[in-house]
């Protein structure tokens, strides 16, 4: 058996996430990649899973096991069908995986509402924390900014994106999109989900009028606030895929 057949349960554990993502509008049609980095002791250095893009490709939201390719940290196809290659962006994945060892998951994708803060400049603020703390320690302490609309095409680029990123979850891309990290490709994905539901959120308050922000003694409070599982969140988004 082949290294990329033992993979299979990874491979449909980030498949689902990328249905997730689909499913949810955070990013649409064929745009929007989720890796996971495969630990292999040796030379050649740790692997990538990672969704392929290519005339093969079944589109975000059906993504399947078998749209997940594998490459090595240079960003280099090591094993997946032939109708599928390397997403032109892959050097957001490998540069980020390479300078975060905390890092085991990154994800990229251009969800519309966030983007529209990053292109007029809006800051996205902390409008609401009560059924969602994380969501709030997100918009506040956690979030890093990229100036640049480019894609990031090659490793100087990738490179120039991690040093941006340094230590925090989530990267709001000028005039482009998102890219988040973090430890398991759940939490990931459910940091790309809050941000996106923030940035509907902030964008609808806007619209309204004048967002009132969280005063500061309450967000102190937050502050003191225990950490929120995570686990429930990500079953009720994997039945919401699996069911249809
Ligand atoms: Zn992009």
């Amino acid at each position: 058996m082949t290294i990329y057949e033992t993979l299979l349960p990874q491979r449909e554990h980030l498949a689902r996430a990328c249905r997730v993502m689909g499913k949810l509008d955070v990013t649409k049609s064929t745009y929007g990649h989720i890796s996971m980095r495969i630990q292999a002791p040796g030379p050649g250095g740790d692997l990538v899973l990672i969704r392929a893009r290519g005339p093969g490709e079944s589109g975000i939201r059906y993504t399947a096991p078998e749209d997940i390719i594998l490459v090595d940290l240079d960003g280099r196809k090591v094993a997946g069908r032939d109708d599928l290659h390397v997403p032109k962006e892959v050097f957001i994945h490998t540069q980020l995986l390479r300078a975060r060892p905390d890092v085991h998951s990154v994800l990229h994708a251009h969800p519309a509402t966030v983007m529209l803060f990053t292109i007029c400049d809006k800051p996205l603020l902390p409008l609401f924390g009560a059924y969602d703390p994380q969501a709030l320690r997100l918009v506040r302490k956690e979030l890093s900014y990229y100036d640049r609309s480019i894609l990031i095409s090659d490793d100087d680029k990738g490179r120039t994106l991690a040093e941006a990123i340094q230590s925090s979850k989530a990267c709001l891309m000028r005039g482009h999109g998102i890219t988040t990290c973090g430890a398991t490709v759940e939490e990931t994905t459910l940091t790309a989900i809050r941000l996106n539901e923030v940035a509907e959120l902030n964008y609808k308050a806007y619209l309204l009028g004048n967002p009132r922000p969280i005063s500061d003694a309450d967000l102190e409070a937050f502050d003191q606030g225990k950490e929120v599982e995570w686990a429930s969140y990500w079953r009720y988004y994997c039945r919401l895929v699996d069911e249809n």
